[in-house]
Parts: structure tokens; C-alpha cells; sequence
């Protein structure tokens, strides 16, 4: 079998070899051909199109550290796959031996001491589900098919980041297979420069098995979901948003949505597929203070659609699940933003007009809060003049479609990157984007982090990532 070395040379990979590696595993090993590979080698985002050597599905850190010890051994390009939702496809690589981490999903709550361990293959669906039992939530994102790992190691954000920060910044520890193959914990007691990095630095650093998170009070009710208008009605609806933004409280995340109506039971059927404006909202705290504080939407004009009301939490992190479904196109652009100008809003609804696709949307979400106060040098993920998100998010289903929609995004991008802090979200990077990009992502923290990865990696073994040595070249 063909396989990709670290510097980029074909070699043979030897059978004996690989059954040698099969003898040492609990989980399965696939190579092109064998059921199961397929599905290790593709990514949500299908306009990434790479066939590793050989998938090691790992049951756990025993088959973690055979799977590192075994591509050391043989100068292999590795590769790391959580929840394989990464944009630009980083969990897949040519020729590369894949750790696919999706077995390991186990999770483990601590109710009294307000933590959960998760094993590094969930997804966030996985997490929320074991901690709503318990009326707890940790801080993850807005997709429930997402993957932990990926998200946590390169920021995270979603509907409970404006009350305690970016999903990294409330990590207690982690537990990490390291390039020489050992296991070690990373936490603030315990090799605390490898914490920082984890913690933003975008898997540069180690092959991550365990998560653990601090935990919140969240739910199980809260008051969050969509009211949605006519594209006609946005001029209004977004300086609603930016007056509404303006004042929220905490508990309060708002997202601003401007894309062709999908076809959505609760929308109306002669709306599918026009252009529509709609606000997502989520509150956290008492339901009764949720109503109120999002009042002003529901009541606001005459909404084509309404499904902003009282829901368990678990079922609100997967509501806009059905809109980003694996084996689509995607193309995205991203800048953080210090605020929501009117200019930009302008910008926002005149670019949204042009959206090439029926599932490309533009969107605005609201971060503001605490990783504001947290001071700056916490956490590798910086950005701490981060207010609000802007993604350009392009998707689409043909091949033959790519340039216009691409070409979509990057307009849009070009003519509102302006409004930028200069800081760009790293897990919303698309595979276009170099070394300059992953710099302004990752800011402030980049001499620090390569320090980090001279100690902790310095032959480069984690390199399929948004990846620290070619950001410092
Ligand atoms: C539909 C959708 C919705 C999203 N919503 C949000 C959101 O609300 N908030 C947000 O912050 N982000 C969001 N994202 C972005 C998301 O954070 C990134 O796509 C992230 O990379 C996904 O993590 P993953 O584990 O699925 O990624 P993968 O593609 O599996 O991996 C991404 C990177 O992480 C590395 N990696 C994965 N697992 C490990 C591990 N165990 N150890 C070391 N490195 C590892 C991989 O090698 C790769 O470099 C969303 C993405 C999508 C596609």
C-alpha cells in the first residue's frame, strides 16, 4: 500500500507491518476498499476530496498511542479526524495514516462538582445530552453534529459564550497523546504551557482523547428559536438586531440570518426559497425573564414565521441542524467584528440579495460578554476584542456550481472586511486560506504557541492543521 511520509515522500507500507498494527488495536484498521473506509475518509464539507493510506478507528488511548507509535515508526503523515466538520477538511489528508477519533464518545458527568469528561470523538449533541440530565451545560456551539475536539481546540463559541467565554476558556483539563507517544495531562497544575496552547491553538500539539469541561446551570427549559420576515422587511430587522444587541443581557445571544428561505415546516410554502431575514434567538435564564427580553421580536412587524418559544435546551443546539447536512458544498469567509455599523448592515443586505445558492446564508452572531473581561492572555484563542462573528457562509450542491458561489463569498468578504477587528475566526477557515490567515486568527498568541510546539512537537508530527510552524515561516 501507497502511503505519504512527514516530508512528503511515497512509500510502501509493508502488510506484515500493518498486522503487526492490527495485533496492538481494539478498534479496526481500513484501507481503500474495505467497508467502513468511506465513511472515515469523507468530511461534511464536500468539496475536500483526500484518501488517507490507512484509517485507524481507535476504541481508545491504548489504540491512540499504537496508532502514533506505528506512523512515528514509519515517518507517516498523520492525520486526526473528530467530527470531520472542519471547512477546510483538515481531518483528512492524502496518504496520510488517519486517527478517525468517532468511536470514542463516551461522557461522564460529575454533577456536584459541575464538570464533564468527554471522549475526544463527540459531538456536541453527545455532551448536551448527558449534561441537560442533569440541568448542567458546558459552552459548545450551535450545530449538535459538530465535534468537540475540533471546536474546542481552535476557540469555540455559541449560545452560552457571552456568559462565560469561549468554549477553550471554560476547560478545566485534557488529556493528550503527545508526538513521542505518551500520555500526559494538560490542565493548570499540570504542564500548563501545553494547556495554554490547547486552549486556541488548534490541535497543533497532540492527539487529544479526553475533554473536560466545566459545567453551567442551563435549562432544561430556556426560551430560543427564529422569527423570520420577508428579505423586504431586513433594513428594519437588522437595526432592530443592533439595538437589541445593544442592550442584551447576558443571558440574551442574538443572530441575525439573512439567506432564501429553506423548506422548513414553519415557514410558509410560497416563502420557500425567496429571500428572508430572520433573528435566532436564545435566552438562558428563567423563562419568564426569556419572554420578556424577547418580546420586542415577536412582536416586531408581520413575521412570516415564529418558532421563538420555550424548548428544552438540548433540542434548541440542534435546531439549525437540518440546514447543514454532511455531503453538501461549502465555502465560507469569516472576520470578527468590534460592532454591528450601519454600513455593514447595508453591506450584509446587499451582498445577502446576491446569494447564488438556496442554502448560503449570511450571518451575524452575537459573542460579546465574557471573553471580553477575561484577560487577555488566558488562553491561546485571543481575540478578546471580539464582539460579533460575520460568516459569509456559501453552500451549495453541484460541482459545476463551485466558482459562483465561491465567487459569492469572496465579494461579499472583500467589501465587508473592513468592519473587521483584523481577527478571523480559526475553525471558520477555508482550505484557500494561508499562513497570513491562520496569523490573524490566532493574534497576539503565535511567538508563544511556537514556542509550545518546539517543546512539545518539534519534528512538526501534528502539521494537518491550521498549523503554527507555517504561520511563524
Ligand atoms: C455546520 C457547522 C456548524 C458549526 N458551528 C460552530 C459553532 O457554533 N461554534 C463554533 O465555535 N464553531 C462552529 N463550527 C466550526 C467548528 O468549530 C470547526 O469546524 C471544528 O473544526 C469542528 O471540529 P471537528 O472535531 O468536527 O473537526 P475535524 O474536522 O474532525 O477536525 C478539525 C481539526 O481539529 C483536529 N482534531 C480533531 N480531533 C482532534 C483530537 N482529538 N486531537 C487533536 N486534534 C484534533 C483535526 O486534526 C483538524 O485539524 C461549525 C462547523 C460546522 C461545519
Amino acid at each position: 500500500m501507497r502511503a505519504k511520509t512527514l516530508d512528503g515522500r511515497e512509500i510502501d507500507l509493508k502488510q506484515d507491518g500493518l498486522d503487526a498494527l492490527k495485533m496492538r488495536l481494539r478498534g479496526p484498521v481500513f484501507a481503500s476498499g474495505d467497508a467502513g473506509y468511506e465513511e472515515s475518509r469523507t468530511v461534511w464539507n464536500a468539496m475536500i476530496d483526500r484518501r488517507p493510506a490507512v484509517v485507524v478507528r481507535c476504541l481508545g488511548i491504548g489504540d491512540v498511542i499504537a496508532g502514533v507509535q506505528f506512523a512515528r515508526a514509519n515517518e507517516l503523515l498523520l492525520c486526526i479526524k473528530g467530527g470531520g466538520h472542519n471547512i477546510a477538511g483538515l481531518a483528512t489528508a492524502d496518504g496520510a495514516l488517519m486517527l478517525d477519533m468517532s468511536l470514542m464518545r463516551g461522557v461522564w458527568v460529575d454533577p456536584r462538582g459541575k464538570v464533564a469528561h468527554a471522549q475526544a470523538g463527540c459531538l456536541l449533541g453527545d455532551v448536551d445530552r448527558e449534561t441537560q440530565v442533569h440541568g448542567l451545560a458546558a459552552v459548545l456551539g450551535f450545530v449538535s453534529l459538530t465535534g468537540i475536539a475540533g471546536l474546542t481546540l481552535g476557540g469555540g463559541f455559541g449560545y452560552l459564550t457571552r456568559r462565560w467565554g469561549w468554549t477553550s476558556d471554560t476547560v478545566i483539563g485534557m488529556d493528550v497523546v503527545t508526538a513521542d507517544a505518551r500520555l500526559v495531562r494538560a490542565s493548570s497544575e499540570e504542564n500548563a504551557d501545553l494547556f495554554w496552547g490547547l486552549r486556541g491553538g488548534g490541535g497543533n500539539f497532540g492527539v487529544v482523547t479526553g475533554i473536560d469541561y466545566a459545567l453551567h446551570p442551563v435549562g432544561p427549559e430556556v426560551v430560543g428559536g427564529l422569527v423570520a420576515w420577508p428579505a423586504s422587511e431586513a433594513p428594519r430587522v437588522l437595526e432592530l438586531y443592533r439595538t437589541l444587541a445593544a442592550q442584551a443581557p447576558p443571558e440574551l445571544t442574538l443572530v441575525a440570518l439573512l439567506r432564501p428561505a429553506p423548506p422548513a415546516p414553519w415557514l410558509p410554502k410560497d416563502m420557500h426559497g425567496k429571500p428572508i431575514v430572520a433573528l435566532l434567538a436564545c435566552h438562558t435564564g428563567s423563562p419568564e425573564e426569556g419572554e420578556r427580553a424577547v418580546a420586542p421580536i415577536k412582536a416586531f412587524g408581520t413575521p412570516i414565521g415564529d418558532v421563538l418559544v420555550r424548548r428544552p435546551y438540548a433540542q434548541l443546539q440542534s435546531l439549525l441542524d437540518g440546514t447543514q447536512p454532511k455531503g453538501r458544498r461549502y465555502y465560507w469567509k469569516s472576520e470578527y467584528l468590534p460592532r454591528i455599523e450601519p454600513a455593514l448592515c447595508e453591506q450584509v443586505i446587499e451582498h445577502a440579495a446576491r446569494i447564488p445558492s438556496p442554502h448560503s446564508a449570511v450571518a451575524l452572531f452575537q459573542i460579546e460578554g465574557a471573553l471580553n473581561r477575561t484577560e487577555p492572555g488566558h488562553s491561546a484563542v485571543g481575540n478578546r476584542d471580539a464582539r460579533f462573528v460575520l460568516n459569509l457562509a456559501g453552500s451549495w450542491e453541484r460541482a459545476a456550481d463551485d466558482a459562483s458561489n465561491v465567487a459569492w463569498a469572496r465579494e461579499a468578504w472583500s467589501d465587508m472586511r473592513s468592519f473587521s477587528t483584523g481577527g478571523t475566526y480559526l475553525n471558520f477557515l477555508t482550505e484557500d486560506e494561508g499562513p497570513e490567515r491562520t496569523a490573524a486568527a490566532l493574534g497576539n498568541g503565535l511567538s508563544r504557541l511556537a514556542e509550545i510546539k518546539r517543546a512539545w512537537d518539534p519534528h512538526n508530527v501534528f502539521r494537518t492543521n491550521r498549523n503554527i510552524t507555517a504561520a511563524r515561516a
